[in-house]
């Protein structure tokens, strides 16, 4: 703990030499002070060596002078040469005295002692006024010799050559003293001046280079990293400059974050194509209405608008067309409801919401015909074509209890899906009853998702009968249908949950169930009694939508080892009619394997006789409900009437189904229609009864 809060002590100071030492900046102001004073203190130090050296001269001079001068002044002029060497001779090696010599007045060498030959005589332009004069040294700074006229009588001139070698140690002491003083100083100049940077330059520099590098990661929170230290210099300008750049810089993102969320806002709340609200946005709506403070009296209504079949216009108009078209219907819609809320969930559907004070139902019916009456009808298409479309509406009302726009929509949606059921109804409100029958519809989708993963779907089998021309009827075929006999309900009949299967995607494992129980049934009658009659199955619009139909039928006859032509598919007339072009090229491509193909139901849906020219299609069958109605509805004839026409101009095959009894037999057999089905002659069998009546009689025959 002590040696962490020790090493937390030191990191700081550590840091900050570190900083200090890596700092460019700061190493080039030391080094630039460092040579200046270097400069300075040479320029000093030069001058004041030379001025050292000359001191040193003079002094050894003057000692040279107070030696010699006493002996000479005792001398009291005495010119006994004898005499004076014996005084002189002791002075040599003193004071650094090398030689003696002293000349009359004249210059005669009255004596010498010493080493080395007698110093000379000064030249004539030597000064001997002076006390001490310099007259001659060494070439190596060695030796010196001075000369002055002593003061004793006699008029004696002195000149004494002196070892002056130690004055070059002496300057070389000096100049090592001095220069280290030179390098304190340096050193403590330059430890000051990188101390007095760090203080006042490197550390607000490395404060503002962090700021700046922080706030050019994160510039949303640049006001964050501002400087916090103040000054007043320079420096402590830059740093309010930096600062409030720093905030302008936070205050701009800031402004850009809120129109992009604006701006993500708008785009996550609308239709982009209608820039209406959308589901969300309307959900949020209903929300902070049901929000508002309770008056007991407030409605809040739901109006969820789908245009009908707008999938098959969808497939059929290219994307411009179709994006107009809902522009169209949004206008109108807005026209209809200028007071309500209007929105768009991409696609057929759009919303409404009414919540003006005192609403009743009625008056939510009213509002719902003039939508009707406004946006349901004719709309131009570019190019000078028109369509018609036709809308659907469920309705819910929140009836003064405060409902959240979620479950607002679920009870318009449930209304709707009732409105779309019962085919007659524009609009329906949403009931109690309707949210019972969707529970129901719900379980039953499990139930239904049970049985088909148990098996227990069984397929039947009814006969298809060509009418012979002697009056007769042999068996042409047989067409393949699901029964469902559920554990309590009872049967359910396929009305029901195969509209359940294809409201709910189950119909696509139901489909191949059923057309692997048909192959399988063709090839166990081909092995028991060497022939079988094609089989029928039928295809719902979702498989035969699916890409791959093609490929996978010629997948599962090659897996089963079965002719193509005993497999028939039937497709109803309103499926064949969504994607026509499409149709058009699966149904060659189905033939093309060798598939048979008839269209199912004819005469119930949207018949366009120019696609069905193009559609290759073996056979028509012609709907029951025609067919039932033969002998008691003259119109339901004219149209079997006509559908058998139209099978011979087009040479194509027409079946009847539903046929009960020999006046709907004989109205079809004096029409040529090739072929009937009907409880007439079989209602659909089990297979095995199927195989035992239908299959066994004609192979043994
Ligand atoms: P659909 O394809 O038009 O089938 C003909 C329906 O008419 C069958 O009803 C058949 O039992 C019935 N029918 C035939 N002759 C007569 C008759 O003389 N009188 C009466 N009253 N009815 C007759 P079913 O089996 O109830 O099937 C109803 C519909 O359910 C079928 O109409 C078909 O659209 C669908 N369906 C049945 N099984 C399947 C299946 O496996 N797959 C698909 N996708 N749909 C199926
Ligand atoms: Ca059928
Ligand atoms: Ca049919």
């Amino acid at each position: 703990m002590g040696e962490g809060m020790a090493s937390l002590r030191i990191y700081p100071v550590m840091h900050s030499l570190l900083n200090l030492f890596s700092c460019r900046l700061c190493w080039r102001i030391t080094l630039v002070v460092f040579g200046l004073i270097l400069a300075v203190e040479s320029a000093i130090l030069v001058p004041s060596a030379t001025r050292f050296k000359e001191t040193e001269l003079e002094r050894l001079a003057h000692a040279a002078q107070i030696t010699v001068e006493p002996v000479l002044m005792l001398g009291r002029g005495l010119t006994t040469r004898g005499i004076l060497t014996r005084d002189l001779a002791p002075l040599v090696a003193q004071y650094g005295i090398d030689a003696i010599a002293i000349f009359g007045p004249g210059g005669d060498l009255m004596t010498s002692v010493g080493v080395g030959p007698p110093p000379a005589f000064p030249g004539p332009s030597h000064d001997l006024s002076r006390m001490v004069g310099k007259t001659a040294s060494a070439a190596d700074g060695s030796r010196l010799e001075v000369a002055w006229k002593s003061d004793a009588p006699g008029s004696l001139i002195a000149v004494v050559r002196i070892d002056s070698s130690n004055i070059s140690h002496d300057l070389a002491a000096y100049l090592l003293r001095i220069g280290g003083l030179v390098a304190l100083i340096v050193l403590v100049v330059t430890a000051g001046t990188m101390f007095v940077l760090h203080r006042w330059v490197l550390h607000p520099l490395l404060q503002l280079r962090d700021s700046a590098l922080a706030a050019g990661v994160m510039p949303d929170q640049a006001g964050e990293f501002t400087v916090t230290t103040t000054r007043r210099d320079e420096l402590g300008e830059l740093i309010a400059a930096h600062n409030a750049m720093l905030e302008r810089v936070a205050a701009s993102k800031r402004r850009d974050h809120e129109i992009a969320e604006e701006r993500m806002r708008f785009l996550t709340r609308h239709d982009p194509l209608t820039r209406l609200p959308n589901r969300a946005a309307l959900i949020e709506h209903v929300d902070s209405l049901a929000r508002l403070p309770a008056d007991g009296v407030r409605n809040v209504s739901l109006l969820l608008v789908e245009v009908t079949q707008f999938s098959v216009l969808n497939a059929s108009l290219d994307t411009q067309c179709c994006d107009d078209l809902l522009g169209q219907v949004s206008a109108r819609l807005r026209r209809a409801a200028p007071r309500e809320f209007v929105a768009h969930f991409g696609g057929e559907r759009f919303a409404l919401i009414h919540d003006m004070m005192l609403c009743d139902a009625a008056g939510i019916s009213r509002l719902a015909e003039t939508v009707l009456r406004e946006a349901d009808g004719a709309y131009d298409l570019s190019g000078g074509q028109s369509v018609s479309l036709a809308l659907r509406i469920g309705i819910a009302r929140s009836e003064g209890t405060a409902l959240d726009g979620r479950t607002l929509l679920n009870h318009a949606e449930l209304a709707l899906a009732g409105a779309t059921e019962c085919d007659s109804t524009h609009y329906l409100f949403y009931s109690a009853q309707l949210a019972e029958a969707s529970r129901e519809r719900q379980s039953l989708a499990r139930d239904l998702k049970h049985a088909i993963e148990a098996g227990d779907l069984l397929p039947v089998f009814q006969p298809k009968m060509a009418l012979t021309p002697d009056g007769g009827a042999v068996i042409a075929g047989a067409e393949v249908l699901l029964r469902w006999k559920h554990a309590t309900r009872g049967m359910v009949p396929p009305d029901v949950f195969i509209a359940l299967a294809e409201s709910t995607g189950l119909i696509v494992p139901i489909g191949e169930q059923v057309l692997r129980a048909a192959v399988r049934a063709v090839r166990g009658m081909l092995e028991r009694y060497g022939w079988a009659p094609p089989l029928a199955v039928n295809l719902s619009a979702q498989q035969f939508a699916d890409p791959e139909l093609v490929s996978h039928i010629a997948q599962v006859l090659a897996q089963a080892q079965i002719p193509a032509h005993l497999l028939e598919l039937e497709i109803t007339e309103t499926a064949a009619m969504k994607d026509a072009a499409r149709t058009a090229a699966t149904l060659e491509a189905l033939r093309a394997i060798g598939v048979r193909v008839s269209i199912d139901d004819f005469g119930t849906g949207y018949s366009s006789l120019s696609y069905l020219r193009r559609f290759a299609v073996d056979a028509i069958k012609i709907d029951k409900s025609f067919v039932d109605d033969i002998g008691t509805d003259a119109n339901a004839e004219a149209v079997c009437d006509a559908i058998l026409r139209l099978g011979k101009s087009l040479r194509t095959k027409i079946v009847a189904e539903g046929v009960e009894n020999s006046v709907q037999l004989d109205f079809l057999r004096a029409r040529r229609c090739d072929e009937v089905q009907g409880y007439f002659f079989s209602k659909p069998l089990p297979l095995d009864v199927f195989e035992q009546d239908w299959v066994v009689v004609k192979a043994v025959a």
